[in-house]
């Protein structure tokens, strides 16, 4: 069987979450995506772990059901904490084999930030001390470094990050194993860079809304346990570790260099721009920028071992063949259309035959479909908080 599995998301209690992200929603969108383990987001904030409590039925093996989908318990929190001078900002997910070990870390994290007032919170402690607090609850506890490049927040961007992941670690980086290579970067980019390729790159959504969930998404064979995912993530072998399913990076918020209120971007080369071109202020470096000068500035693309795959999200293939908007109604009949049809939106994007896409699909559907396998399309990179645009290429 095909696991397809999303650690990463956010419920409606988060900040800048939608309200829809409630259990119910969740598990709808879950299913239209073709989501098969889902990680539950927040599981450290109280009021959402009850709502959770409500619903979830332990699996016994680190799974926890609800309506046939597992779940894993998990939250995001932003690790907070000065090292060379220098304030580091560093946002990780954690996932957790019991509710009994969420309490446990709740208890011993509470000493080091408040837990009741974000669901993302603030945890103001070195990356070594936090490995050794969780590992000594739980050593299936897993800690993994989220969006690794973001400029803030990613473990290795430019504003508040490392230029190593041993940097954080120290002496408990070997209890590391795992990076999410956020939407701006895929697998390929990670493999460029000497001392991530002892890292198994996984890719989730970091969803804030339904609709987000599964947008990147890793796929396995045949996961029987919680313990069994990271034993694969952790040895990773292509047999049963199979892919990744990406974003184009272009896409991502944070790809080139810019300055989002001047509209103004650019790709960094060897004459780099340091300022904005229209108001002269510093620009925000993107996730490419930060890639050249981690991997000393090599333009090589190196063969990663994880195959991945880039897509954009069904919705926005139909709204471009059929020239209407992502949110309009005839966008939604079609995409409903083609899910009763395929079962599922990864189906589709990924699995399905182009055959069968052309003969069960409107054509120019079908085609679409096809031309973003074929990554037949034309990029607009994304700059300092401003998403990309991939745009279909048909010529
Ligand atoms: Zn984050
Ligand atoms: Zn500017």
């Amino acid at each position: 069987m095909i696991d397809v599995l999303d650690l990463h998301l956010h419920s409606h209690f988060s900040i800048a979450a939608s309200n829809r992200m409630t259990v119910d929603n969740i598990l709808t969108f879950v299913k239209m995506k073709g989501i098969t383990i889902i990680g539950t987001g927040d599981v450290l904030f109280n009021p959402w772990k009850l709502e959770l409590e409500k619903n979830l039925e332990q699996e016994g093996n680190g799974f926890y059901l609800f309506d046939k989908i597992r779940f894993i318990l998990s939250s995001e929190i932003n690790l907070i904490f000065e090292k060379c001078d220098k304030l580091r900002k560093v946002h990780l997910v954690l996932t957790f084999p019991s509710i009994k070990s969420v309490e446990k870390s709740r208890n011993l994290l509470r000493k080091f930030g408040n837990l009741e007032t974000s669901s993302r919170p603030n945890i103001f402690i070195g990356g070594r001390q936090l490995v050794s607090i969780l590992k000594n609850v739980d050593d299936d506890i897993q800690i993994i470094p989220a969006h690794i490049f973001t400029p803030w927040f990613g473990i290795l961007g430019s504003k508040s990050g490392f230029d190593a992941i041993e940097d954080c670690f120290e002496e408990n980086t070997d209890k590391i194993f795992a990076v999410e290579t956020g939407l701006s970067a895929d697998p390929g980019m990670c493999y460029r860079i000497n001392s991530l390729r002892n890292f198994t790159t996984i890719s989730n959504s970091d969803a804030h809304s339904p609709d987000q969930i599964g947008r990147e998404a890793t796929i396995f064979k045949d996961i029987k346990s919680y313990e069994d995912l990271f034993s694969v993530i952790k040895n990773y072998t292509p047999e049963r570790f199979l892919f990744t399913l990406e974003y184009f990076p272009e896409e991502g918020k944070y790809f080139a260099d810019g300055h989002r209120k001047c509209n103004f971007s650019v790709l960094p080369d060897s004459t780099s721009h340091l300022n904005c071109s229209v108001c002269g202020k510093p620009l925000t470096y993107g996730v490419f920028h930060r890639l050249l000068e981690l991997s000393g500035n090599s333009y090589k693309n190196t063969l990663s071992k994880i195959k991945y795959f880039h897509t954009i999200p069904l919705k926005g293939i139909i709204s471009q063949v059929i020239h209407k908007s992502n949110k309009s109604l005839a966008v939604d009949r079609e995409y409903k259309k083609a899910i009763d049809i395929f079962k599922n939106e990864i189906n589709i994007l990924l699995f399905a035959k182009e055959s069968d896409l052309i003969s069960s699909l409107p054509i120019e559907i079908a085609e679409g479909i096809i031309s973003i396998r074929n990554e037949k399309v034309i990029k607009f990179p994304g700059f300092d908080g401003e998403y990309g645009k991939i745009i279909l290429n048909y010529s």
